[in-house]
């Protein structure tokens, strides 16, 4: 499917305007979509309420699935695939308490973020996912960003680039080092500190749950004779259970978001004056990015919404989500990029060279997969 780009003739009004014109257009609309869904839904009003219902009942579902398969009720598949999309909206929920949307400076709103922690364990912090994240609003797309960096953005395709999309920690080790010396906010012992206890919990468990099983499943083929030491099988029975109720649903949960989110993001070339450089921040993949869906499932839809809270920050996850078809529109119109598919091939750049171009003039030097 050819990549759909806005181009600039005369007869397209929208880009005489200048670029902050656009942008407080944008803007503009998706805040009338906001104000009408508003209007005509006055449960919308009540955001507390809304964003609290959210955090209980995702919280309340992930421990009905794990009491359902604790009692043999429910298929393995059924709690991971489930679990997954209870904790893909407690991510959505971090983000909206990251940028203060309920229960602000209360110990409500502490007692959430404490809460989507524990349920999703493999992210730092939010207290501290707090401070990147807001660096990211500032600085989207340059070489000083870095929440995006540390999830793949801006590397050139390749297995490094795939590792560092699907785990956090392996992340780390990949690229904190390379971040730190363009992002001088990155600092490594405070993000180490950050992923204490819960990410160290899950790696510790995950890497206990991968050797184990292949430790249980080698053994018995390599000596016939083999019985494991029962408080061993007792020990990986618990590690299992756990996997399949938090761990498992967690690793999909946030390798599809950070799939999709380093993909729509672009890198690099983007407009350092974030007034306007929103408009090349982050493109919209919708469902003819038919590739993506799969992915989407498990971020509720990020990769077609999260361009417009670059626009609008202080929007419910839901809200954005409802008044995306509204926002779109003006997207489009005023020169946001769409299903642009090309972006990976070319390590997030918004301008539109090969990978190959990009490697040869030295831009993703030192970045070997
Ligand atoms: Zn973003
Ligand atoms: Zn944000």
């Amino acid at each position: 499917m050819p990549t759909r780009i806005p181009v600039q003739t005369p007869a397209n009004r929208e880009f005489a305007l200048t670029p902050q014109q656009r942008v407080n257009r944008i803007s503009r609309s998706i805040r009338m979509a906001d104000r009408h869904l508003r209007r005509h839904h006055t449960i919308l009003n009540h955001q507390n309420f809304l964003g609290f219902a959210i955090w209980l009942g995702s919280i309340a579902g992930m421990i009905g699935m794990t009491a359902l398969y604790f009692y043999n009720l429910v298929p393995a598949w059924s709690v991971i695939l489930v679990n997954a999309v209870f904790a893909s909206l407690l991510h959505e929920l971090e983000h909206d308490l990251i940028h203060s949307l309920y229960f602000k400076e209360t110990w409500v709103e502490k007692m959430m973020m404490w809460g989507v922690w524990i349920f999703r364990l493999n992210t730092p912090s939010p207290f501290y996912r707090k401070k990147i994240h807001l660096l990211h609003h500032k600085d989207s797309g340059q070489v000083s960003d870095i929440e995006e960096q540390m999830i793949g953005n801006g590397m050139k395709w390749g297995l490094k680039r795939i590792i560092t999309m699907l785990d956090q920690g392996l992340a780390f080790l990949i690229n904190a080092h390379r971040v730190k010396k363009t992002a001088p906010k990155l600092k490594l012992g405070e993000m180490a500190k950050a992923a204490f206890p819960f990410t160290y919990m899950y790696q510790a468990t995950s890497l206990l749950f991968i050797n184990g099983n292949l430790y249980l499943l080698i053994m018995p083929l390599v000596n016939p004779a083999f019985s494991a030491p029962a408080w061993f099988v007792q020990v990986m029975s618990v590690v299992n259970f756990l996997a399949v109720v938090i761990g498992l649903p967690n690793f999909i949960r946030q390798g599809a978001l950070q799939i999709v989110s380093s993909s729509m993001h672009y890198f690099g070339d983007v407009n350092p004056d974030a007034s306007v450089g929103l408009l090349e921040q982050c493109q919209v993949m919708t469902m003819r990015s038919w590739y993506m869906l799969p992915f989407q499932l498990f971020c509720f839809n990020f990769g077609s919404t999260h361009g417009i809270h670059h626009f609008i920050v202080n929007q419910p996850f839901y809200l954005r989500q409802l008044g995306a078809a509204y926002s779109h529109a003006a997207m489009k119109k005023y020169g946001v990029r769409f299903d642009d598919h090309g972006s990976f091939g070319r390590a997030n750049r918004y301008h539109l060279q090969s990978q190959a171009t990009l490697q040869a003039t030295g831009v993703l030097k030192g970045q070997g997969a």
